[in-house]
This record gives C-alpha cells, structure tokens and sequence, in this order.
C-alpha cells in the first residue's frame, strides 16, 4: 500500500506511488530518471505547510530533507547559499551563527527554504518583499534532468521566473539568499478599536519598520503588532511571562475559546468578546527571527488575499459586512500584513504595494461559504490570492492579474514540456504544461 501523505493543516492529503528522499543532487537526478522511465510524475514536498494541494501527487514524491546544509556563506557580500530542504528553523539558527538574519520573515518557522519560495511566503513591512525577493541565485534541476545554475549572470531568465516557481518549474536544490546583518526588534503588541486601527492606517504601516494588526469578527477590537529595528540589547521576560504571552494566550487560551465555539457555534461572539478583553499589552526586545516567528498549536485552514495596499481598510469593513449580513460565526481573528512591491513574475506583490488579509477557520469546521464570500470581495478587489492557502481560483482567472503570466509560462513550457512536475493545483492554477 503507498505511504499516505497530509499536509499540515489536515485538509490534503494524497498517496504517492513512491517517497524518495535524495541525499545529494545525483540522486535528485536518478530520481528523476526513474519517474521518466515509469511515466510518472513528480512532486517535490517541502515542510507540508500549504493549505492547497500544491505539494500532492499520485507520482513520486521527493522529500529534500537530507538536502538541508548551509553550502557557503559570503560575509562580504552577506549572502548565504544553502540546499533547498532545509527548513527556515535551521536557517535562522544557522544565520545568527554566523552574525546574519533574513531582513523579514514569516510568522513561522517549520517550512523548507524551497518551499517557502516556492509560494512566494511574505511577512509584513512595508518597505521589505517577501522571502523570493532575497533570492539571488538558485540550482533547479529540470525534468529532463539537466542541472541548472540560475544568477543574475547565469539563466537570469529562469532565476527571474523560478523564485515563485510553484514547484512547475523544477526541483529546487540550492538557493543563494541575500541576509542582512544580524539585528534585534523592539515588539510592541497592543489592543486598540477596529475604527481607530483603520483611520490610522497609512501612518502606522509608514511609520513602523513590520506593522500589522489582526481583527477579532463580531467584536470592535483589534491588536496591533509594532516591530521595529533597536540597538537596544535583548531583554528576556521571565520564562514565564514568555510562555504565557507566546505559548499560553495564543494557544491555550485561544484554542479553548476555539474549541468552545466548536462545541456551541451560536457561543462564538461571546466567546469573541471574552478573547478581546484579555488582548494585552506585550513589549519586548529580542533577536529578529525570535520576534518574528511565532508557535502554532492549533491546527486550522487558511485562505490569504494580496489586495493593491490603499484598499486595506475597505477590504477589512468588506469582510464584516459579509459577517455580519450572512450571519457567519467566525472564531478566527482576520490578520492584515504589509508587503513591498517586487518584479517576481508569479509573486502575489508582482507590481504593487501589497495589502495581505488572512482569514481562517478551525480545522474540521465548515468553511467554504465565508471563504467564497471573501473572496468575491477580494476578487472585486484585484486581489490574488496566495499560492500556499486556500482559495478556488482557476488559470483562466488568475492569467489576467499577473502581468507577466505568459513570460512564467514560456518558462514552464522551456522547463517542463511534458509536465512531469505537473498536478491537479497546477493544472487548475496554472493550465496544463
Ligand atoms: C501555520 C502556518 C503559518 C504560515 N504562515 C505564513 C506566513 O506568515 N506567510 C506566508 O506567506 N505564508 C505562510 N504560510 C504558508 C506557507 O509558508 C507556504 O504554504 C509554504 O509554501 C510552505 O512551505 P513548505 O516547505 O511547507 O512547502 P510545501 O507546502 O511542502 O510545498 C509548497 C510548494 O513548494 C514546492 N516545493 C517545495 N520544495 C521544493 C523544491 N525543493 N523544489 C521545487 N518545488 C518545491 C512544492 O512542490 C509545492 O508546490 C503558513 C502556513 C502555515 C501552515
């Protein structure tokens, strides 16, 4: 019987014909060998992060978990090469070894190098891309099994279109990142009203290095999240007031109002009130990835939206009218991030100042009419939604929100010709190779 295969939230899960899981390129290219003499396709998974069936095949699937060593580190230049299975935990382990940190991060820490890019996986910061745009080189091994090495000299055609490469393009077995000097964050995390939060808007994300703020639905209240860069020196908290504000509240706390509501739906603006009026405020100073990475114990479904940035407020107000005109219960607070513009063909910021809003909904819990009704919202919104989470978009609806689709598609078409990376989200997202 073939290994059964889920993703982290639970809501994917495929039963490929073999797992393989090279050590080295050679064996990346053998593998490849054995798909193409068996007919099948291939599939590289990286930490099983996305919502979407990005990572799942009936074929063979490659685990580049034996991939995960740091190849050469570049002081001078800052930029850190490393093989493409390792997961973002290491990396930020091995970069503040070495004096270094990414400039932004995500808000966790459990997927692959690859992976992570491959979806085009952003933080928040106004002034600062997501993760492909710290990309400076890349080794791809393509279907037919010829070893790539992409730079600003080398293949620029392909680095410029593989940094949000979907997994379409080839197996990832390298990436050279652009670091910055190690540097700690001032955090400053506070409770305020929804209407206070959006008439401020603008000023905060302009005048905060990593703004955001989440959203409490049925509720007026809202948190908001201040980074900012200090060369101020970490100041631990005690381990438990540590635990409590990024173990405990987050996750007990918040995962027995969740489980509550599971229980007693029509419970969930109560439960919500209560979640509000234990919003405190936490101000801390650490090393950057410390502040940016958070823990997840609660499993949910995600679906995330990149709107042109001075829609923002509109979308937030959008998303509770639905809320309230549908009569949804919504245990999951709504999260709003700030991402800079960038020339990645497929990235969710290609051209614009992006305004990222995230909604979820507890794992096991319904969730299909308020993911719809949002999305119509953002849809109405210019928005694309995130490669890594939930949403119901087609190629046909996707093509005209990227400016530069057909260039990503001559080089899926130079790359894959056959389709041997090819699956039923690529197909539906991008058409068939
Ligand atoms: C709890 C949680 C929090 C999250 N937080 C954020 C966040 O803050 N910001 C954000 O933007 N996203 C976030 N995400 C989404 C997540 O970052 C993306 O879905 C990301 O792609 C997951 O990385 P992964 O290594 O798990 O990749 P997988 O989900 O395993 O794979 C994703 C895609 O990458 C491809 N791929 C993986 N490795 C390679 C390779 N070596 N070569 C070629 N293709 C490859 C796969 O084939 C697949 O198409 C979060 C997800 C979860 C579950």
């Amino acid at each position: 019987m073939a290994e059964r295969w889920r993703n982290w939230g639970r809501n994917q899960e495929c039963r490929p014909v073999a797992v393989e899981r090279p050590a080295s390129v050679l064996e990346v290219v053998e593998a490849l060998g054995r798909a193409r003499s068996a007919g099948q396709a291939v599939k590289v998974v990286g930490g099983g992060h996305s919502f979407t069936d990005a990572a799942c095949t009936d074929g063979r699937m490659l685990s580049l978990e034996h991939l995960d060593r740091v190849v050469d580190v570049d002081q001078g230049a800052n930029t850190v090469t490393v093989e493409a299975g390792m997961s973002i935990r290491t990396l930020n382990q091995e970069l503040a070894a070495r004096g270094l940190a990414l400039q932004n991060l995500g808000d966790i820490d459990r997927q692959s190098v690859a992976g992570a890019i491959a979806t085009g996986t952003h933080g928040t910061g106004a002034a600062f891309g997501a993760l492909p745009t710290f990309v400076e080189g890349m080794e791809l091994v393509t279907a037919s099994g010829e070893v790539l090495s992409c730079s600003a000299t080398e293949e620029p055609e392909v680095l410029h279109c593989a940094r949000v490469g979907l997994g379409a393009l080839g197996v990832v077995t390298k990436v050279t990142l652009r670091c910055v000097p190690a540097f700690n964050l001032h955090h400053v995390e506070q409770p305020r009203r929804l209407h206070d939060v959006l008439a401020e808007l603008d000023d905060q994300v302009a005048a905060n290095d990593y703004f955001e703020f989440y959203w409490l639905p049925h509720t007026d209240s809202c948190a908001t999240i201040a980074n900012n860069r200090t060369d101020r020196p970490i100041e631990e908290k005690s381990s438990y007031k540590r635990w409590r504000a990024e173990v405990f509240f987050p996750n007990v706390f918040f995962g027995a109002v969740v489980a509550a509501g599971r229980v007693s739906k029509t419970r969930i603006p109560k439960l919500a009130e209560t979640v509000a009026k234990n919003l405190g405020r936490t101000e801390l100073i650490n090393t950057s990835h410390r502040i940016f990475i958070s823990t997840r114990l609660i499993r949910f479904v995600e679906m995330e939206y990149s709107i042109p940035r001075d829609r923002a407020a509109e979308a937030v107000l959008a998303i509770r009218d639905l809320i309230d005109d549908e009569d949804l219960l919504v245990s999951f607070p709504i999260e709003v991030r700030f991402v800079a513009a960038d020339d990645v063909p497929l990235s969710m910021a290609n051209g614009r100042d992006a305004c990222f809003v995230a909604i979820h909904m507890a794992r096991g819990v319904a969730y299909e009419a308020y993911f719809r009704g949002v999305e119509r919202i953002m849809t109405g919104l210019g928005g694309r939604p995130h490669w890594g989470k939930m949403h119901f978009q087609t190629a046909a609806d996707l093509a005209p929100r990227y400016p530069e689709w057909e260039r990503f598609q001559a080089c899926r078409a130079r790359l894959d010709p056959d389709g041997r990376f090819a699956n039923p989200y690529l197909d539906r997202v991008l058409g068939s190779a």
